[in-house]
Order: C-alpha cells, then structure tokens, then sequence
C-alpha cells in the first residue's frame, strides 16, 4: 500500500516540521501571506491533513484552510 504509506509519512514530516518550528502562526504561500478569507485574521494554527497537504485553522477557530503544500512559516 504505497499510497498510504506516503501519507503516513507526509502526516509524519508534517508534525516534526510543526513541532520544530518557532509557530508565530503567519505562514506565506506561493509568495503571498496567508490570510484567513472569512474575517481577514493572518494568525493560524497548522495540522496535517490526512489527505495530503496540511490544514491552517484561523486562530478565530472559524474556518479551515487545505494546503496541498506546507505554506512557508514567516
Ligand atoms: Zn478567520
């Protein structure tokens, strides 16, 4: 089952990368900051995603962005 086994290891990377960070939260992605599009807040809180990719949940705990690749800690 290679499929899962990458996801298990992307999911893996994806904790030791959040883990070793110094999360002030603000993340840049293809260039540009990532800011929440519902109420404009650029603070988020990062998990991985099962489906690939990694999750941003606004610190407002409101809505969930779906990153298909780990946006840039600023
Ligand atoms: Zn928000």
């Amino acid at each position: 089952m290679p499929g899962i086994t990458n996801t298990f290891k992307a999911v893996h990377r994806a904790i030791k990368a959040a883990a070793g960070a110094v999360n002030l939260g603000e993340y840049q992605a293809a260039g540009a900051p990532v800011q929440c599009p519902h109420c404009r807040h650029r603070e988020f809180n990062l998990s991985p995603n099962l489906g690939g990719g990694v999750n941003l949940a606004c610190r407002k705990r409101y809505l969930v962005l779906w990153f298909a690749q780990k946006p840039k800690a600023l």
